[in-house]
């Protein structure tokens, strides 16, 4: 069998970490596995039972998360439900950020992100998989652009959906939870010391693919 190979692609919400993961694991044909899909299911079940931070941690145990893979691409399943155009809501994404902060989701979503890594060859992106989840990846990227470039990428994103915000507000979600994940004690977004920095900013998104695909080549 042929080598186990990691690449951790970390960096804050917007940068673009999936769109060139997809595209970056397809043309490696690794799986792609967007770790970020997994607090938003927390978030979801959070969001459906109407839970405090406390009341949650204790029904962990009935919160299963299941990640299935079609052609390297991966949908989330929920207590046996399809869950992953529900988890896009933008309402979801600013409850992920806070209940991403509770060590006790982290652990509970921990062994699941190392499982996958241990047994298949995978692009993981999220906020701490070269510092925390895969210390030991063979490849860690670290991709960021500027808060304004990523609120405009956002808004085309959602455009004509139905909870589509303003850019300000989107803007200000943006920095927000940027704040809430760099800032929080446990599992904070930082670069790894080993990490590639890639900035996207100017970057069109073949340039920004091709970038990092060299990387990860020269690398493995
Ligand atoms: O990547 P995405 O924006 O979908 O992630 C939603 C939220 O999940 C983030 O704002 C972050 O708080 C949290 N997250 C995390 N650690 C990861 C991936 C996502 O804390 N590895």
């Amino acid at each position: 069998m042929n080598r186990i190979i990691n690449i951790a692609i970390d960096g804050p919400a917007g940068a673009g970490k999936s769109t060139i993961a997809k595209k970056v694991s397809a043309m490696l044909g690794y799986i792609y596995v967007d770790t970020g899909a997994l607090y938003r299911a927390v978030a979801l079940f959070r969001l459906e039972n109407s839970l405090d931070r406390n009341q949650l941690i204790e029904k962990l145990p009935e919160c299963h998360i299941e990640l299935k893979f079609t052609d390297g691409l991966q949908r989330v399943f929920l207590n046996g439900k399809d869950v992953s155009e529900d988890i896009r809501q933008n309402s979801v994404s600013m409850v992920a950020s806070e209940t991403s902060a509770i060590p006790e989701v982290r652990e509970f979503l921990f062994e699941l992100q190392k499982k996958i890594a241990s047994e298949n060859c995978v692009i993981m992106d999220g906020r701490d998989i070269g510092t925390v989840v895969l210390p030991d990846a063979d490849v860690k990227i670290y991709l960021t652009a500027s808060a304004e470039e990523r609120a405009n990428r956002r808004f085309r994103e959602l455009q004509g959906k139905p909870d589509c915000p303003d850019y300000d507000t989107l803007l200000a979600e943006i920095i927000q939870r940027d704040k809430n994940d760099m800032s929080r004690p446990v599992a904070p977004l930082k670069k790894a010391d080993d990490a590639f920095e890639v900035d996207s900013t100017l970057m069109s998104l073949d340039e920004a693919v091709q970038k990092i695909y060299r990387i990860i080549l020269d690398k493995i």
